[in-house]
């Protein structure tokens, strides 16, 4: 049973609210309003290194929160603070607290409450910080998106670039050499994670569907393949990577542009008509927004212009290979 079927089998049930479960953000009508909410939990050890610096994952826990307002198109407006640290420990808070509360404040998102309990020690050993961010946005009813209104014919987009977080994971494990610049900026990818709501407001009424690439470009494709009933021809060269990722090997460029996680860029799809207005929000947005594919009455995912593509890679999933009981 992998993640998504062990949510599929035992959390998916149908609701009276306007969405649940299997989007990026589950929507609440209140009144002639409509929220997104939207859940994300960071824990050490799986998410991030124990060496993290604080203010970075004070940053991430609420940017990646953020990204999933984003991608449902939603204006942020405050969030929940849930914390398990196994000390209190000042310097440590200052940074995460600030930070935070720095992109927060860009964002125009104000914190409205929380939860704050101490992790237990295990076997002489501290437990880990477990930082969880629920964060609620406002969307406008009349452009109401998720993952499950892309068309057959769709042009499919992606926001900035991809795979450079996943590279600064595989040179923490040591699986790639990296000089100290090269380092420096794919580390800034994985931890300091830019959240694309402006880019989210701008595409309401453009895109058809969207998602954010949290858990690599393939395993979020076919999320939005899935509910949307439609498949996809993905030209591979085309997807966007950095200066640095170009210079490592065919392999791992692959692997980290369409398996890796943690970019937190737009996927999106849009009718080919809009190709002009699309153009020009990147360019009123300053960041680069690059047609990577289509959508195909097909179904499953068609990889194009790369004859060494391995066709195993996956996305990130926490539960995948657990053996059926
Ligand atoms: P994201 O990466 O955008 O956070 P995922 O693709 O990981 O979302 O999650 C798929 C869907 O499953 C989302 O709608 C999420 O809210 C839902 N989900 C995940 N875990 C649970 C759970 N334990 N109970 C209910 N819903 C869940
Ligand atoms: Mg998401």
């Amino acid at each position: 049973m992998n993640e998504f079927e062990l949510i599929a089998r035992y959390f998916a049930r149908s609701v009276h609210e306007r969405q649940g479960v299997g989007d990026d953000c589950a929507l609440i009508d209140v009144g002639d309003r409509t929220l997104a909410i939207t859940t994300d939990l960071l824990t050490e050890h799986v998410h991030f290194f124990p060496d993290v610096a604080p203010a970075s994952l004070g940053h991430k826990a609420l940017a990646v929160n953020l990204s999933d307002l984003a991608a449902a198109g939603a204006r942020p407006r405050c969030f929940l603070l849930s914390l398990s640290l196994p000390r209190a420990d000042a310097a440590w808070l200052e940074a995460f607290s600030l930070a935070m509360f720095e992109l927060a404040d860009r964002e125009g998102c104000e914190l409205i409450g929380g939860d704050t309990t101490r992790a237990a020690r295990i076997a002489g050993a501290d437990g880990p910080v477990t930082v969880c961010i629920t964060a609620i946005g406002e969307v406008d009813r009349s452009t109401l998106r998720g993952r499950s209104g892309a068309r057959a014919g769709d042009d499919l987009w992606v926001s900035g670039e991809l795979g450079d977080a996943a590279l600064a994971v595989a040179h923490a494990f040591g699986q790639v050499a990296l000089d100290q610049a090269q380092a420096r900026a794919c580390r800034q990818r994985l931890e300091w994670p830019q959240p694309r709501v402006a880019l989210g407001l701008a595409l309401r009424g453009l895109a058809t569907a969207a998602i954010d690439i949290s858990d690599g470009l393939l395993g979020d494709l076919g999320h939005v393949l899935e509910r949307s009933g439609v498949g996809a021809c993905v030209q591979v060269p085309g997807v966007p990577r950095s200066d640095t990722l170009r210079q490592m090997e065919p392999q791992l460029q692959r692997r980290c542009v369409l398996a890796g996680g943690d970019d937190y860029e737009l996927l999106f799809t849009a009718s080919p008509a809009d190709r002009q207005a699309i153009a020009a929000v990147g360019h009123e947005g300053c960041i680069a927004i690059t047609r990577i594919g289509t959508m195909t009455k097909d179904p499953g995912i068609r990889l194009e212009g790369d004859p060494g593509i391995d066709v195993t890679l996956r996305g990130f999933d926490h539960f995948a290979g657990t053996p059926e009981p």
